[in-house]
C-alpha cells in the first residue's frame, strides 16, 4: 500500500515527488509514455529561475529526478492501462502491476496533437516537429511550414524566422484564433508567409524519409498547391492525458482535469498538477509550482483522513 502515487515524470510530477519524499510519504513515480515530460523535448529553458545562463530541457529534468530518488522516491516504468478511483485504496494497473495508493496525484501532462495525416507521425523526426524551440535549429536557411492560428503558432512561426529562409504559415480558416499581439507580431515579420483557409493534406518525402514538401489544398477555390518545404512544425494544440480518468475525475469541455482550491479535484485524495490541468499558462515553473502543492495537499490530506474514508 503506497502513501502516494505520482502518474507521470515531467516537471509537476517530479516535484510533487520531492516535496512528498522530504515529507517521509516515500512516493511511487509511475513514468508514463512519455517519461521526463515535454522538457525531456526541449533544448535550452532560458527561463526557469535559478538558471541565469539557461540550462538544458533533459538536463534540468534529470536533476529534478536525482532529487527526488536522493529523498527516497522510488520509479516505475510503465504505461498505465487502468485507474480505479471508484473505491479506496485507490488501484492503479500498469501491465502486470497492480498498485494500491492512500492518496493519487496526477501529473500526466498534454501531448502534442498531430493532423492526421497518414505519413506524419512516421516523419516525426525527419522534418515533421511539434516543438520549433526543440528543433528549429536544424532549419537554417531553410524553407519551413507551421500548421495552426493559435498562439503557439504564432510564436514557433516568429521563433523560426531565426533560423529559416522562410515560414509559411497554413491554417484553415481565414481568421486567427491567436492573441492580436501574437499576430501583430507574426504578421509585422517579412519572413512569414500566409496561407489561410488551407489545410496541409499531405506531406511529401519523395520516397527520401525526409520532408521535401507540403501539399495544400484552399479550402475555398479547391485549388491544391505543392509548397516545398525541409520541415512541417504542427502547432495545432495540445490533448491532455486525461483518457484513464473519464467518468472519474471532472473534466472539461477539452478534456482538461478541473481542479480546486489549487491542485483538489472532484475525488477526495486525487490532486492534479501541471499541464493535465492547465491549457493557459503550461510553463515549467507552473507545472513545478503546481507539483509543490499537490505533494503538500496530498500531506495534509493524509494527517487528516475524514473518518468515513479511513478504511482506506
Ligand atoms: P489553440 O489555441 O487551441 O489553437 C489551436 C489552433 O490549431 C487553432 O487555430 C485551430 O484552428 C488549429 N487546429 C486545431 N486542430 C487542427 C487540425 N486538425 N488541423 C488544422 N488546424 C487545427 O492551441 P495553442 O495555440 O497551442 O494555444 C493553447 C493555449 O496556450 C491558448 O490558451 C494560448 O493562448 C496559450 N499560449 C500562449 C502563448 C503566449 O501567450 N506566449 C503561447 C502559446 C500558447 P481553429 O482556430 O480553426 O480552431
Amino acid at each position: 500500500m503506497q502513501n502516494v502515487v505520482i502518474i507521470g515524470s515531467g516537471c509537476s510530477g517530479l516535484t510533487a515527488a520531492i516535496y512528498a519524499a522530504r515529507a517521509s510519504l516515500k512516493p511511487l513515480v509511475i513514468d508514463g509514455h512519455e517519461p521526463g515530460g515535454q522538457l525531456s523535448l526541449t533544448t535550452h529553458v532560458e527561463n526557469f529561475p535559478g538558471f541565469p545562463d539557461g540550462i538544458m530541457g533533459p538536463e534540468l529534468i534529470e536533476n529534478m529526478r536525482k532529487q527526488a530518488e536522493k529523498f527516497g522516491t522510488e520509479f516505475k516504468a510503465g504505461v498505465i492501462s487502468e485507474v480505479d478511483l471508484s473505491q479506496r485504496p485507490f488501484k492503479i494497473t500498469a501491465g502486470k502491476d497492480v498498485y494500491e495508493t492512500k492518496t493519487l496525484i496526477v501529473a500526466a501532462g498534454a501531448s502534442a496533437r498531430l493532423i492526421g495525416l497518414p505519413n506524419e507521425r512516421a516523419l516525426i523526426g525527419h522534418g515533421v516537429s511539434t516543438c520549433a524551440t526543440c528543433d528549429g535549429y536544424f532549419f537554417r536557411n531553410r524553407p519551413i511550414g507551421v500548421v495552426g492560428g493559435g498562439d503557439s503558432a504564432m510564436e514557433e512561426a516568429v521563433f523560426l524566422t531565426r533560423f529559416a529562409k522562410k515560414v509559411t504559415l497554413v491554417h484553415r480558416r481565414d481568421t486567427l484564433r491567436a492573441s492580436k499581439i501574437m499576430q501583430d507580431k507574426a504578421r509585422a515579420n517579412p519572413k512569414i508567409a500566409w496561407m489561410l483557409d488551407s489545410e496541409v493534406q499531405d506531406i511529401r518525402d519523395t520516397g527520401r524519409g525526409e520532408v521535401t514538401g507540403m501539399v495544400v489544398r484552399h479550402n475555398k477555390t479547391g485549388v491544391v498547391t505543392e509548397v516545398p518545404v525541409a520541415g512541417v512544425f504542427v502547432a495545432i494544440g495540445h490533448t491532455p492525458n486525461t483518457s484513464l480518468f473519464r467518468g472519474q475525475l471532472e473534466l472539461d469541455a477539452n478534456g482538461y482535469i478541473i481542479t480546486h482550491d489549487g491542485p483538489k479535484t472532484s475525488v477526495p485524495a486525487v490532486f492534479a498538477c501541471g499541464d493535465v490541468q492547465d491549457h493557459i499558462y503550461r510553463q515549467a515553473i507552473t507545472a513545478a509550482g503546481s507539483g509543490c502543492m499537490a505533494a503538500i495537499d496530498a500531506e495534509h490530506y493524509l494527517d487528516n483522513i475524514p473518518e468515513h474514508l479511513q478504511s482506506a
